[in-house]
């Protein structure tokens, strides 16, 4: 059995339906068990949609990181996208 941590790790790829046939199924399986995994499925799925109905969004986990060095490089607090 795996643990939700490492299952939650799945959760882009899952949604992204790049996720192996094996390892959505065990995913879903534990999803049908673990509501604390359930509930963070559905925010990251929400997240995933804001991010997606705005195409000038980079999805990375790095992406704020980005902005604030872009911010910080141009030395105002406009950012050129
Ligand atoms: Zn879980």
């Amino acid at each position: 059995m795996r643990r939700c941590d490492e299952l939650q790790t799945w959760f882009a790829e899952y949604l992204g339906q790049v996720l192996p046939a094996h390892q959505r199924r065990e995913l879903e399986d534990h999803l049908s068990f673990c509501p604390t995994c359930s509930q963070l499925l559905a925010a990251e799925r929400r997240l995933d949609q804001l991010l997606a109905a705005q195409p000038l969004a980079t999805p990375s986990p790095d992406f704020t990181l980005q902005v604030l060095a872009r911010i910080h490089r141009d030395g105002t607090n406009r950012v050129d996208w």
